[in-house]
């Protein structure tokens, strides 16, 4: 151990290490080499050399959080779209995916993404229109990405009327967008690009089965909006006799691959299907609970199914969204017990979400080997005092906004809560007037 060498320590720490084996470390020291963690102990190793050591007396680190179902581009129906109806996508008079230029969609990712990152999101699973342009804008920002191309063969433009019609042109042309995204970046080391399966009621059964069937070939993982409606529901029922995770089932799609979004309206036997087919619940507390809606979060984790967190659209808060995810569920039980404690929330945001995408091996907890993705808060402010026992103090009074320092692979992206690599004021100011001129144009 001796002579060995650091790219930075942080010393005196609070470390929430999300590693079961040993859940907090205090006053200790982490240190990364090669954008990997190195060393965690409680002081460095004895002549170790190390290029900046960070005194990180008060500050609490966390590993990145793992935010696996985002919409960057839909900041912009912020403050609005929550207030109308349950999804953009289904809402008239509001601005769609289909009405955004590429160049605005690659303003409005990068806002999305920004906002995502400074709040301790390492990675981020986001998925709309013009994947190619906006994982280009999000990657710049130097977070962790599973990007995917919005897959569906309905037309979309008349589906906010009410008409869901299915093209088999509309479908070729995005799978092959899809499929074409993911040969562009097959080799960078942050991005893992995913397919997205829009829904069961935007996607035919026919083109849901060749969706598997690339899954399958590629070994991409899927993700989807999976009982998020009751008009898909209804839609779906209405096609097929058959409720939307049965169809997954029945066309190749259900499997350890499938990270399912909302599980708002999944049956008892659904559950069933999906924890014998090993796939993957990503729970969207916030953008549910905020349309009147709440997902039977203590069913699926009784059922023994990985639970993922995500803020999918209008925010990008996965330190407040532990707490929606703990409280939904506290409300379904209507007591406080010994399943849902702050740990649980914290697992979903972090191993749960690594889990979910196929990288627990190397993200969402801190361990040495893994890839050094992590968040330092300051714990120096009335609300997050005192550290009794911080983790249940981060949950149930953090915010993003507390978030001081931000890793990923074991470069530093915000520091002193600011972006290191782009121009935060530039981005808010683009996105304010292009959306400006979207709702000029909704109206
Ligand atoms: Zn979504």
């Amino acid at each position: 151990m001796e002579n060995q060498e650091f790219d930075i320590a942080f010393t005196h720490a609070t470390l929430l290490t999300g590693d079961p084996a040993q859940r907090e470390l205090r006053d200790a020291t982490l240190a990364v080499a090669k954008g990997q963690i190195a060393w965690l102990g409680p002081d460095l190793p004895e002549h170790a050399r190390c290029k900046r050591i960070i005194d990180a007396r008060g500050k609490v680190i966390t590993p990145g959080f793992v935010n696996v179902h985002t919409h960057s581009i839909l900041t912009m129906v912020r403050g609005v779209a929550a207030d109308l109806g349950f999804a953009p996508s289904y809402t008239p008079g509001i601005p769609k995916g289909t009405q955004v230029s590429p160049e605005q969609a690659r303003v409005l990712a990068r806002l999305g993404a920004l906002e995502a990152l400074m709040f301790g999101s390492t990675l981020i699973g986001d998925n709309f229109v013009y994947a190619d342009l906006t994982t280009e804008a999000m990657a710049d920002l130097g977070m962790r990405l599973t990007p995917s191309w919005r897959i569906h063969d309905v037309d979309f433009t008349k589906v906010a009327d009410g008409r869901w019609e299915y093209s088999t042109r509309i479908g070729a042309q995005l799978l092959q967008a899809g499929l074409d995204l993911a040969d562009r970046w097959k080799d960078h080391p942050l991005v893992n690009v995913q397919l997205a399966a829009h829904a069961v009621d935007t996607c035919s059964d026919a083109f849901l089965r060749e969706i598997a069937h690339a899954s399958r070939e590629r070994g991409l993982r899927v993700n989807t909006h999976l009982g998020q409606s009751r008009l898909e529901v209804e839609r779906v029922r209405e096609r097929t006799g058959k409720t939307s995770t049965e169809v997954l089932n029945d066309v190749g799609l259900l499997n350890e691959r499938l990270l399912g979004g909302h599980c708002i309206y999944v049956t008892d036997s659904d559950i069933a299907l999906m924890a014998g087919a090993g796939a993957h619940a990503v729970h969207i507390p916030k953008c549910n609970a905020t349309s009147g809606r709440l997902a039977p979060t203590p069913k699926i984790k009784r059922a023994g199914i990985n639970l993922a967190l995500a803020t999918d659209t209008q925010h990008g808060d996965m330190v407040e969204l532990m707490r929606w995810a703990l409280m939904t569920a506290r409300v379904q039980e209507g007591a406080v017990n010994s399943d849902w404690q702050p740990q649980h929330a914290f697992h979903m945001a972090t191993l749960g979400g690594a889990n979910a995408v196929g990288m627990a091996d190397r993200i969402g907890s801190l361990e040495t080997g893994k890839d050094a993705d992590l968040v330092m808060f300051d714990f120096g402010r009335p609300h997050l005092t005192p550290r009794t026992n911080a983790l249940g103090t981060l949950v149930h009074t953090g915010q993003g906004r507390d978030v001081e320092m931000v890793m990923v692979n074991g470069s530093i992206l915000v520091e002193g809560g600011r972006p290191t690599r782009v121009d935060m004021d530039e981005i808010c100011a683009e996105a304010e007037q292009v959306c400006e001129a979207l709702w000029r144009d909704a109206h």
